[in-house]
């Protein structure tokens, strides 16, 4: 139990947001790039024989398939007897990364007329995605496949769904047999591959990239066993309506009962294998408003890693745990769509996989943990447009492009009709920069932060908009303050704030990951950070608010009568403007002042397919697609207009639990 976060917690939320900042400059865009030479998935297999001299069939071949942040293309031309060209379109990746591999292994592959070639970076997605169009480009040149596109199925730029790949079986390589089949090694698949291992199913598990992505240690759970022993209890028929409320009731109050009554087993379960769960409890003082009382549930846990494991984290740990039982995670197996019988029923998918092949999978049930579509700006842009309007940067996982939810959908599913998206507050920018998408100069959509989470966000200082005006209760939910901002100037907004910062952010005591704030205000890191800031030109300093002012480009005298109005109000101990909480109602008195620009970080989208409570997906009739399954973020039903971070952890809290009682109900439990 504890309260605070601990120090183990607080290094590796600061490690997280370290690794954050490297990945805003890393996260170059995620979209898919200009593809001019990319023939249709649906294109007819090679129709040329290989010339008999030769080992290749001469011509131009290209394969298109899906990197780190991008689509990627490689044209490769062939005499009969070599590879005398390779090209690839990797404008979409990281420049120093994926971008340097790509140039690397062009000149590589022709040189040594293999794709078993190395390189010396280490685009660990970026260089298995190019090797595999490679792989298929071969292929083709040799008359043994055809063309892969992974970026098909969408007409043009304007629609994001697009239709599903024809893909007859001539065209596939391999077939294989199974129960199940998970698609998708995230924090929902693999709880799902472990449950399933453990009944002693035969499942396989296919992720399209060749290592994880991170596993999320902060869960949302209730009526643990770490809670009974730290004496903690929550209402469950308040959380049941707050989160609905969060919804407006555009949810299924089932599908959340049923994360609420079976998430303490999930994490039983785990703590079975070994994993030592904790509870932080919620501060009392945390209701968001004069009256207000926003439901702060103490559901937010850890679960530390079993002593003594080499695993890194928990993914690689159930890794581990289901290889010992005899199963594996197949890697480079990307979804391109699913397979169904006359009447309907999902009866497998199709990937693509690490030769650029097409493999089919036949399963009696599948499940879908595919996770979001934060990293495919054409389903943000039609589905979630709030997002452009008040995001300025990227905190997410960007291979989640949402192709889950598409092959759901040609499946016959439906798809919630409101966004849930997962905003934080902490989108730091420079003065001048909006909102929204912005052309990289290689025709992709990326967001204008260079940093994609700055812990000074989400704190509720005073906060003003372009003109100078206060415009909402800063203490409120991590994403409120950028819907709010959406309908301001350019979408952002300026944090204003003293040289008290650090005793305010003490004081005002956020519970989630807004804690981490808290936790370095207590050991001194507050100020530091703000003057870094300051030195890389996204904060500035001055002795008096209306140099501030003047060095935003805020109107000086709207924000020093701002300031007074505020200071005024703090003074009086009531917000009678917005109706913050006395006690976060802080006085701007002391010099240095400091300011910030701030718009929102995209982490992810949790609006997707309807499902019931036993994550049996549904269709536009609303009757279930039999054989099909989905968990965590590209499922729906749960959240919509917003995420409500206050619940801490029940993203991964919902996504964990749906992945083990998906398994459960398709073995028949009862739950
Ligand atoms: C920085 C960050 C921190 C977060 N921290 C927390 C936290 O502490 N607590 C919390 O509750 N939530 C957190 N979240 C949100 C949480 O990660 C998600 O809400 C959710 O739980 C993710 O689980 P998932 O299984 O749905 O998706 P993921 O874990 O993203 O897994 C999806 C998997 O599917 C694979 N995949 C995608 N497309 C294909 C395809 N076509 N073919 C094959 N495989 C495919 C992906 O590569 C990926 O491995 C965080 C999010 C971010 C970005």
């Amino acid at each position: 139990m504890s309260k605070h976060i601990s120090r183990r917690d607080f290094l590796r939320g600061t490690a997280a947001g370290a690794l954050g900042l490297a990945a805003a400059s890393m996260i170059g865009c995620a979209q898919e790039p200009a593809t001019t030479t990319a023939p249709p998935t649906t294109a007819a297999p090679t129709t040329a024989a290989p010339a008999p001299a030769g080992i290749y069939t001469a011509g131009t071949y290209s394969a298109t398939v899906k990197g780190y942040s991008s689509y990627i293309t490689v044209e490769m031309n062939f005499s009969a007897e070599a590879i005398t060209g390779c090209s690839i379109n990797a404008a979409g990746e990281t420049p120093a990364i994926g971008g340097v591999a790509a140039e690397e292994i062009a000149a590589l592959v022709v040189q040594n007329q293999t794709v078993d070639v190395t390189t010396g970076t280490s685009a660990a997605i970026t260089v298995p995605a190019i090797k595999k169009a490679i792989s298929n480009c071969i292929a083709q040149a040799q008359g043994k496949a055809v063309a892969i596109n992974e970026n098909s199925g969408a007409a043009d730029d304007s629609d994001w769904l697009g239709t599903a790949p024809e893909i007859n079986d001539a065209l596939i390589a391999s077939v294989q047999d199974t129960d199940l089949l998970i698609i998708g090694a995230g924090n929902g698949g693999m709880m799902a591959a472990a449950t399933a291992a453990d009944a002693g199913m035969k499942f396989i598990l296919c992720e399209q990239n060749t290592v994880m992505g991170d596993a999320r240690h902060w869960i949302g759970a209730i009526d643990t066993k770490a809670m009974a022993a730290a004496n903690v209890t929550v209402q469950k028929d308040r959380v049941l309506n707050e989160l609905a409320r969060y919804a407006s009731y555009k949810c299924d109050m089932d599908v959340i009962k049923m994360w609420m009554n079976n998430s303490a087993e999930m994490l039983d379960y785990l703590e079975s294998l070994g994993f030592r769960n904790s509870v932080h409890i919620a501060p009392e003082s945390h209701v968001g408003g004069n009256n207000m009382e926003y439901y702060v549930p103490s559901i937010w846990h850890t679960a530390d890693l079993p002593e003594g494991t080499e695993a890194k984290d928990r993914h690689q740990f159930l890794e581990q745990y289901i290889q010992k039982k005899g199963y594996g995670v197949q890697y480079s197996m990307t979804l391109v769509r699913l397979v169904q019988d006359d009447a309907g029923k999902v009866t497998g998918a199709i990937f693509t996989n690490e030769k650029g092949e097409f493999v089919k999978i036949n399963a009696k049930n599948v499940i879908l943990a595919t996770g979001g579509y934060p990293g495919n700006p054409k389903m943000i842009k039609a589905l979630a447009p709030i997002i452009t309007e008040c995001v300025t940067a990227n905190s997410y996982f960007a291979p989640d492009t949402g192709m889950g939810i598409r092959a759901g959908i040609w499946a016959g599913a439906k798809m919630d009709t409101e966004p849930a998206p997962m905003i934080f507050d902490r989108g730091i920018v420079a003065p001048g920069v909006k909102a929204g998408y912005v052309d990289d100069g290689n025709g992709n959509l990326v967001w204008p932060g260079t940093v994609s989470q700055d812990m000074l966000g989400t704190q509720p200082h005073l906060k003003v908009n372009k003109e100078g005006y206060r415009f909402a209760n800063e203490s409120c939910p991590y994403d409120f303050l950028n819907y709010a901002a959406s309908l301001q100037t350019d979408g952002v907004y300026a944090a204003i704030v003293d040289s008290n910062i650090t005793e305010d952010i003490i004081e005002y005591d956020q519970y989630g990951c807004a804690q981490i704030a808290v936790n370095m205000a207590q050991v001194g890191y507050i100020l530091p950070m703000l003057e870094g800031n300051v030195a890389n030109g996204l904060a500035f300093k001055a002795d008096t608010i209306e140099d501030l002012a003047k060095q935003m480009g805020l109107p000086v005298d709207t924000l020093t009568a701002t300031v007074k109005r505020y200071n005024d109000l703090a003074a009086k101990g009531v917000d009678e403007d917005f109706g913050k909480e006395a006690y976060r109602m802080k006085a701007l008195d002391t010099a240095p002042y400091y300011g910030y620009f701030m718009g929102g970080s995209l982490l992810t989208t949790c609006d997707g397919l309807r499902i019931n409570r036993k994550c049996q997906v549904y269709d536009t009739k609303h009757k279930v697609i039999e054989g099909l399954y989905c968990v965590g973020d590209c499922s729906g039903s749960f959240f919509a207009g917003n995420y409500p971070e206050y619940f801490v952890g029940v993203a991964v809290g919902r996504t964990m639990t749906q992945g083990r009682y998906a398994v459960k109900a398709i073995l028949g439990e009862e739950f």
